[in-house]
């Protein structure tokens, strides 16, 4: 399949079209961005760890009965997926306190959730992409009914398969953001990239911070942890 036009630069990932028009091409970079774009950097060799480790989840998920939008890995950071049309909802679970929840209703990070919390934002960089709920998103046309309940069907069985799998790697998944797509045929689909630049993930026993929040809150051994992440799950 042929690399043809760029149709779109993002903060971490450029999306170019192909000789079939129904697929797309995604190319990871090591930039990473935080805070917005406010805060800018590089972490070496994320481009290619969150390409492989997307790539992982979405076969498990595909596995597990979750439909996505992976086609095919076609090298270390450049897969094939199904084009579609982006419902502008950043989707976020949480099964402990951490960030933005912690901060918002003042309490600590690491309470552990009696059940799993879901949350959307408006995917808007002009408006710093807000919080907004089920009723908002209706009434701005982003999703249909149907397809919120799809959507939140959806999320909470990928958290399912993923924090079963990242507690056989002794790693507690904390939060994480989900994108969704609808295919040309209208069917809610799984898109974007699932990465630890999109989730929190906390070594089970020390509590070691294993994502992008090293790069946020400007831990050090930024790539080490990505790398960590790359070996707990390829096992190199
Ligand atoms: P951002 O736009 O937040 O800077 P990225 O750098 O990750 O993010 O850019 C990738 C873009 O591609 C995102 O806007 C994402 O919503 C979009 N995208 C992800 N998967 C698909 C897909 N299958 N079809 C179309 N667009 C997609
Ligand atoms: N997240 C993301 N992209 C965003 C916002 C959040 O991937 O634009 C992820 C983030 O990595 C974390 C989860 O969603 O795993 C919850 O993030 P939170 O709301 O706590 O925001 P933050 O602390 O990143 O501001």
């Amino acid at each position: 399949m042929n690399r043809k036009e760029m149709l779109y630069e993002g903060k971490a990932k450029k999306v170019y079209a192909t000789d079939d028009p129904e697929i797309l091409l995604v190319d990871y970079k090591d930039d990473a961005t935080a805070f917005n774009g406010q805060k800018k950097g590089t972490i070496a060799g994320k481009g290619a760890i969150n390409n492989r480790v997307t790539n992982f989840m979405m076969r498990l998920l595909e596995k597990e009965g979750v439909p996505t939008h992976f086609v095919k890995e076609i090298s270390d950071r450049e897969t094939l997926v199904k084009k579609v049309s982006i419902i502008p909802l950043e989707v976020i679970i949480r099964n402990i306190s951490a960030g933005s929840f912690a901060k918002h209703y003042g309490v600590e990070e690491g309470i552990v959730f009696p059940e799993p919390t879901i949350e959307f934002s408006y995917k808007n960089d002009e408006l710093g992409d807000p919080l907004i709920n089920e009723y908002h998103a209706f009434a701005l046309g982003l999703a249909s009914k149907e397809e919120i309940a799809e959507i939140k069907r959806l999320a909470f069985k990928v958290n399912d398969v993923m924090k079963a799998y990242f507690k056989s790697l002794n790693v507690d998944l904390v939060d994480f953001k989900l994108e969704f797509g609808r295919l040309s045929d209208g069917s809610v689909v799984l898109a974007d990239e699932i990465s630890p630049d999109t989730c929190r993930f906390w070594d089970s026993e020390t509590h070691e911070k294993l994502d992008k929040d090293r790069f946020r809150r400007d831990l050090g051994n930024v790539e080490d942890a990505y790398e960590e992440m790359m070996k707990r799950i390829f096992g190199k």
